[in-house]
């Protein structure tokens, strides 16, 4: 794009984090929440993911593999069972392949386009669009507008069409998510958003600044500071709420206590 500095790009998830607080992003680099509960939405989504590729690879074995993939990860105590996981794994693959996703030739499935994996690059006939396969354990049809919109603006979506339209050079026009809901009613759709040059342009001014800063952090060159207006989200308090506000964001006093431990040992 011109006259926007690129330096190390950065994927969504963790600017979606950056942008919500520098802190966190850092902190969750390093430290993690000991869960005390273990959940199985994102094992879920994961393996129909999984299953859908295979589909639309050609493969035959997409229930198998998506099987597979909740053995593996599945961990005793969880908030569902494995039966029930590998039900709803293969609902949600069901579900997905019976979609009429009305495109006339699929360009790419689950291919790197730098550090971005979009489920699916697809034409509609000649424009080119992204496909994301979104999951949704349980939504009930009045939460179901506002779960999309939250799409619109998102990171994730802009980034996708921004990358894979510099490596097809041409513009992407559209990405679309589709959602994929699991219970009370089981349902899909397609939810597009569009693009245009312009709002990616606008976009990129945005997470450029903030990917600079990213990789100066990185480096030790900046610092990641705290932003109290997101401790508490809709959700809840943020995972880093105790090591922020009970240990002043003192890592080591945080692990110790054994309410945090260091990442990458879940899943
Ligand atoms: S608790 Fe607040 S300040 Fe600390 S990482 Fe989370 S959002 Fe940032």
């Amino acid at each position: 794009m011109a006259g926007i500095q690129i330096g190390k790009v950065f994927s969504p998830y963790v600017t979606d984090s950056y942008q919500r607080c520098p802190a966190l992003w850092d902190k969750s680099r390093r430290v993690q929440l000991v869960s005390q509960k273990k959940y199985t939405a994102m094992l879920i989504g994961s393996a129909v993911a999984l299953g859908l590729e295979r589909h639309y690879k050609g493969f035959p074995d997409g229930q198998e593999k998506a099987e597979e993939l909740v053995e593996a990860q599945y961990q005793e105590g969880s908030d569902r069972t494995l039966r029930g996981v590998k039900n709803l794994t293969k609902q949600g693959i069901e579900l997905g392949m019976a979609t009429n996703l009305g495109v006339t030739k699929i360009e790419a499935v689950e291919q790197f386009f730098g550090n971005i994996k979009p489920d699916l690059v697809a034409r509609e006939k000649d424009e080119l669009v992204v496909i994301d396969h979104k999951v949704k354990v349980n939504l009930k049809d009045e939460y179901l507008e506002k779960e999309l919109q939250t799409f619109d603006c998102g990171n994730q979506m802009l980034h996708y069409a921004w990358a894979v339209g510099a490596e097809y050079g041409e513009p992407v026009e559209r990405v679309y998510i589709h959602m994929i809901v699991l219970a009370p009613a089981p349902k899909t759709l397609l939810h597009p958003v569009k693009m245009t040059s312009e709002r990616i342009q606008l976009w990129l001014q945005g997470v450029a600044k903030d990917w600079v800063e990213m990789e100066a952090i990185t480096k030790r060159q900046g610092i990641a500071g705290t932003r109290f207006s997101s401790c508490i989200g809709k959700y809840g308090p943020c995972d880093m709420y105790e090591l922020c506000h009970s240990f002043n964001g003192d890592e080591q006093a945080a692990l110790t206590s054994g309410l945090y431990e260091p990442v990458a040992k879940r899943w």
